[in-house]
């Protein structure tokens, strides 16, 4: 299937053969065949309508922050959704934000105008749409709490909202996640705050995941779910894992539950050095540790 066809019909770019470790925080994986980068939600409905007609594989990605890309690469197109769908709008306490925005850019933004309630989420570096899609949360809060609703692609290629009251959502788990819908906006119900409180509070929050996460090296964030009334980091931890490297992935010394890139780290290494961590941690507590990282792509 010739995918150059598909550059007449968005407004975005169509790119082709594109290393997606340009567009993983992770920087591992393979070439997608093709990459749109889509200005609205006109674009990725019309890159869906042709992707079903031909017959061709998709991927809809935000800001690749929890991904793990094979090495070899995603057949078909990849919709990667970022900076051409990055504006919100505000209105009193709700804040209408594209899927392109990221949730620590509208962690402080919101907290500059007074508006309270996602302060906790600075420093994540997930895509709106990737936050709704997974319930992104952190230091016992999550993106739920203030969504009020969402803008989605549905399966019939429709454009239409849904109220959070029509999804199930819980720890990194939404009804999203099981009907293939693709978000494009999210509201979020804020309240007033003390404009001065709010800033404190998230530079309170980039200090402390300054404090405690590897920051300064390529990682897509807690590679394990905790486990039920645990951390997987702690357990990594006393299982005495910190250090543990296979080829240029290593067990982040500062933080169990990350696997950071030394350079040029490729996916199979990953893979190896998680199976290393679930059988030991397996092996000392019993603890059977399930990724939360999500992985795509061929080996
Ligand atoms: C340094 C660091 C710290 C992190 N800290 C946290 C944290 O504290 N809490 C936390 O929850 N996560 C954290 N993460 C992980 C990550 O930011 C979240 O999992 C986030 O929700 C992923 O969003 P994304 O846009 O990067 O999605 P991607 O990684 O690009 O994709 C993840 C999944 O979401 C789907 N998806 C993405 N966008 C859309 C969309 N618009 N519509 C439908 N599906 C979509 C993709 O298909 C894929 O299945 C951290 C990551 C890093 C690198």
């Amino acid at each position: 299937m010739n995918l150059s066809a598909l550059k007449p019909k968005v407004k975005g770019d169509v790119l082709f053969d594109v290393p997606m470790r340009k567009y993983t925080t992770w920087h591992i994986g393979g070439a997608a065949d093709c990459l749109v980068l889509p200005k609205d939600a006109e674009d990725i409905a019309a890159v869906i309508r042709f992707a079903m007609a031909n017959d061709v594989p998709y991927t809809v990605i935000g800001n690749g922050s929890n991904l793990l890309v094979l090495d070899g690469g995603i057949r078909g197109i990849v919709i990667r959704i970022g900076e051409g769908m990055a504006t919100y709008t505000v209105e009193n306490t709700l804040v209408t934000a594209k899927s392109g925005c990221t949730l620590t850019k509208m962690a402080r933004e919101t907290a500059k105008l007074g508006l309270k309630g996602l302060e906790w989420a600075a420093g994540i570096p997930a895509s709106i749409g990737g936050a709704a899609y997974m319930n992104a949360g952190a230091y016992g809060h999550f993106f739920y709490e203030t969504l009020e609703a969402a803008e989605i692609i549905d399966r019939d290629c429709k454009i239409r909202v849904v109220s959070k009251n029509d999804l199930s959502y819980g720890y990194r788990h939404t009804s999203l996640m099981e009907n293939g819908a693709i978000v494009t906006k999210a509201m979020i119900r804020t309240s007033y705050g003390d404009k001065t409180q709010l800033l404190a509070a998230v530079e309170e929050t980039l200090k402390l995941r300054r404090k405690n996460q590897p920051l300064d090296l390529p990682s897509a964030g807690s590679v394990f779910k905790n486990p039920s009334g645990d951390h997987a980091g702690r357990l990594v931890e006393v299982s005495g894992l910190c250090g543990l490297r296979v080829g240029n992935a290593q067990v982040s010394e500062k933080h169990g539950n990350f696997i950071v890139n030394l350079g040029g780290c490729t996916a199979e290494d990953v893979l190896t050095l998680m199976d290393q961590v679930q059988a030991e941690v397996k092996r000392q507590y019993g603890v059977v540790l399930e990724p939360e990282v999500l992985k795509i792509g061929r080996p």
